[in-house]
């Protein structure tokens, strides 16, 4: 049943979404119920204008990467397509690891052809014969709609060769993660595929260079290739007006759940949506990469969270309330770091260790020899790791300590 779905979006059904406008109103197995919804009017609108042509628009629309990391879109796809190496690959960052972020989740499971026509769009801009969808592990259900959708768009004529009689060819390859979070970085992704140990790659080369199996490739992670439906449907300007981000609310609220709103929104209003309980402490934006907030005010935007010391990330809103023991909730999050990180350097390899291991000792008694060393290791980590994971490993413990004053 859709029952999880339903649950997940307390918006179902709700008038003015984008985004999740078809999840759990729109039968997510039917193709014909997704065409019905106005499915496949992007793709159309896309051979209209051409490759150029779509990228020009998604540069217009502004859109920035919703993985976490807010490259603008148009920039990679534009790199990626004037590659004069061949072939370009399409990968959809489907891993969805970060603590707290469930959004990619319910799009694929509450409208899986939406991800399908946004990725064939994609590969018709920047020229990619073959796409690869890889999602984590532990989403069987998402999966399976997915591999449900791809199948049918194939034996209809949305996928393979001469998509809608317009002489594009392109197929989708469905990849399942096996339980590490490291795999959801965009080049330990590339090794995964490619059958090797999923560690991350040093960057430069850029992917749009050279990527999977050494070739030019666009990744994307799925909530951003599917802005792109509402970007050609509406054209770029109609999109800036009121451009939709979705947000994962979990923790002490009533209604935990993905919302969608436009930027421009407060966290205050966010979390006037989903009913907050108790009395709340702090905000963890972000998830276990991101930082602690006691500011309510701030604008949910890139910028405006930057602005507050913390990051949008994948959209993580964990609400945080005076019941929770914040060193043991620390003290998880260490330990995940700790947990996934993939050993390939020594600066996350051995940072994640000790910093796990002074949290341990601050959650007994405080020695301000262990703050100094905890500060110390989190700074080497963020300068000199390979990867996000160990960049960012200290992000939620240092602004514990600096805003929360958990080891006053
Ligand atoms: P990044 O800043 O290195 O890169 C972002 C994207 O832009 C990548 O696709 C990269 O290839 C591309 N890029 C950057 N510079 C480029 C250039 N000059 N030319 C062409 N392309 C360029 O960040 P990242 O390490 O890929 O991602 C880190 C983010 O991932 C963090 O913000 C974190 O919040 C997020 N994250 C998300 C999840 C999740 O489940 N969604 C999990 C873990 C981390
Ligand atoms: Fe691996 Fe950590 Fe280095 Fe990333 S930072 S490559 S996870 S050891």
């Amino acid at each position: 049943g859709d029952a999880p779905v339903a649950e997940a979006v307390p918006q179902a059904g709700k008038p003015g979404l984008t985004l999740l406008r078809r999840v759990g109103v729109v039968d997510p197995t039917s193709l014909d119920a997704y065409r019905a919804a106005g499915g496949y009017r992007a793709l159309r609108r896309a051979f209209e204008l051409g490759p150029a042509g779509v990228i020009r628009e998604v540069l217009e629309s502004g859109l920035v990467g919703r993985g976490g990391a807010a490259f603008p879109t148009g920039r990679k796809w534009e790199a990626a397509a004037r590659q004069p190496d061949h072939p370009h690959y399409l990968v959809c960052n489907a891993d969805e690891s970060e603590p707290g972020t469930f959004k990619d989740r319910v799009i694929m499971e509450g409208d899986p052809y939406a991800l399908v026509e946004a990725m064939t769009i994609a590969a018709y801009a920047t020229g990619c014969a073959k796409g690869y969808l890889y999602i984590r592990g532990e989403y069987p259900r998402a999966a399976a709609r997915l591999q449900h959708a791809i199948a049918t768009a194939r034996s209809r004529g949305l996928l393979g060769d001469d998509i809608l009689g317009k002489g594009l060819s392109f197929d989708i390859e469905l990849r399942k993660g096996a339980g590490a979070y490291i795999c959801g970085e965009e080049t330990a992704i590339f090794n995964s595929i490619e059958g090797q140990r999923g560690e991350p790659r040093s960057k430069p080369p850029f992917p749009v260079e050279k990527g999977l199996f050494g070739k030019p490739t666009v990744v994307n992670n799925v909530e951003t290739l599917v802005n792109v439906l509402p970007i050609l449907e509406g054209g770029a300007q109609a999109y800036t007006e009121a451009e939709p981000k979705l947000f994962c609310v979990s923790g002490a609220v009533e209604r935990p759940g993905v919302y969608e709103l436009t930027f421009g929104a407060t966290l205050r209003e966010l979390l006037e949506l989903a009913g907050t309980t108790g009395t709340t402490r702090a905000v963890l934006l972000g998830g276990a990469a991101g930082a602690f907030v006691t500011e309510l005010d701030i604008p949910l935007t890139f910028e405006g969270t930057r602005d507050a010391g913390a990051t949008l990330g994948s959209g993580v809103v964990l609400v945080i309330d005076d019941t929770v023991d914040l060193k043991r909730l620390l003290l998880r999050i260490a330990e995940f770091f700790r947990d996934e990180s993939c050993g390939q350097c020594v600066p996350c390899r051995v940072g994640t260790v000790r910093q796990e291991e002074a949290l341990h000792r601050l959650s007994g008694r405080v020695d301000q020899r262990d703050l100094v060393l905890l500060r110390e290791v989190g700074q080497t980590m963020r300068d000199a790791s390979i990867c996000g994971l160990g960049q960012t490993a200290w992000n939620a413990v240092e602004s514990a300590i600096d805003r929360l004053g958990v080891y006053k």
